[in-house]
């Protein structure tokens, strides 16, 4: 099989390194070109890259010259691991000039036509994609991923709320140290502390929640009207984001009863057949002190993120714990999921 060739916009960062280590030997994708800012451009990967992931530079790509973003260079689909604002002024120019952008960034996650999405739980919004061609003029496409907390709350509101309707939610996060980016934080703010800010992330979740739990009308999205209050906060943890959520339902569910319905989700057959998903999106936990960051991140390979100590609540109806890996699930494995749905519709070809 011809694989597709696909560049990674910003690749020498944390979710850029992640993006490397899960396409080094994708089955459809084959990397042929990172992007890097002024400091990194011109340099081969393995010399301007500071390797924070375990084991070293994959090989296939440590003497890859690391480019300029531009809308030059080789590759089909570019996924992108660019700061935001980089992302604004490219990720439009390079879906317009033809690419297929699977996108980390916040800056198209809100921008017409544009699915927020998550496979598993709102694969339909794909549907929205020829707005980009008929309002935008974009000759490629873009898909974005959702901020990486969000992506664990929605995971475990979206099984729940098509069961017993999710009316308002709680959540109070406790977010790794990679989810700032590399070099991240300094440890003299972090160690042995918690720093209960993380600029635009409160806003992210109450809004982004609501775009992928909403559902497709007419070919564009009609947004969810969850109510969501969310607090959030930066911990001593490396990987792996924790959420712990209040939930209040319209038809409140028992406690095994959300559980059974938590247990028993799998997301639709074609995209359990894809190679990033994991068998099980989400897992339950029954024992009661999980799920815990450092022992659940990794579960489905990162791509499962694993809810426990699911029991009542007395502001709302249940409360319950959350944990999804930042920089996969939430990141550059989400984006490659999103990919390989791209992959699954024939809307790579041509
Ligand atoms: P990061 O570690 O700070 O990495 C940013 C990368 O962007 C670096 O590789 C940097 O390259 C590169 N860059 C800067 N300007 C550039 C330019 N003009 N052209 C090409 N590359 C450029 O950040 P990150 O945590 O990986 O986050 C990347 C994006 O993903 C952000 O938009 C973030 O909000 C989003 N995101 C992050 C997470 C997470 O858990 N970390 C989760 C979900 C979404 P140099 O090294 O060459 O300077």
């Amino acid at each position: 099989m011809n694989k597709i060739p696909v560049a990674i916009l910003g690749a020498t960062g944390s979710v850029g390194q992640r993006f490397i280590e899960m396409l080094a030997n994708h089955p459809y994708f084959e990397i042929v070109a990172l992007t890097g800012s002024e400091r990194s451009a011109g340099k081969p990967y393995g010399q301007a890259c500071r390797w924070v992931l375990s084991g070293s530079v994959p090989p296939v790509v440590r003497d890859l010259v690391i480019q300029p973003t531009s809308t030059e260079i080789p590759g089909k689909v570019a996924f992108s691991a660019l700061p935001a604002a980089v992302a604004r002024e490219w990720e439009p120019k390079l879906a317009a000039a033809g690419y297929a952008v699977c996108s980390n960034a916040s800056a198209l996650r809100q921008t017409t036509g544009v699915p927020l999405l998550i496979p598993e739980i709102n694969y339909d919004h794909l549907e929205m994609i020829p707005l980009q061609h008929s309002e935008l003029g974009w000759k490629g496409l873009a898909v974005t991923s959702p901020n990486c907390t969000t992506n664990g709350i929605a995971m475990t509101l979206k099984p729940l709320d098509d069961a017993f309707g999710v009316e308002a939610v709680f959540a109070s996060t406790m977010q790794a140290i990679s989810g700032a980016g590399f070099p991240g934080l300094a440890s003299m703010d972090i160690q042995d502390n918690v720093i209960p800010l993380i600029s635009g992330e409160e806003e992210k979740i109450q809004t982004e929640a609501n775009l992928l739990l909403g559902k497709m009308k007419d070919g564009r999205r009609v947004n969810a009207q969850i109510q969501i209050s969310a607090h959030a906060n930066r911990v001593a943890v490396f990987d792996g984001h924790t959420i712990a959520l209040s939930v209040k339902f319209r038809n409140k569910p028992s406690v095994e009863d959300a559980i059974r319905v938590l247990e028993n989700f799998r997301g639709p057959t074609e995209v359990q057949q894809m190679p990033t998903a994991p068998e099980r999106p989400i897992l339950v936990s029954r024992e009661p002190d999980r799920p815990q960051p450092r022992r659940d991140r990794d579960a489905g390979n990162g791509m499962s993120v694993t809810v426990g100590r699911i029991r009542p609540c007395n502001l709302f109806d249940l409360r319950m714990v959350t944990v999804v890996h930042n920089t996969v699930r939430g990141a550059a494995g989400g984006s490659i999921l999103n990919a390989e749905l791209l992959y699954a519709r024939g809307l790579l070809e041509g």
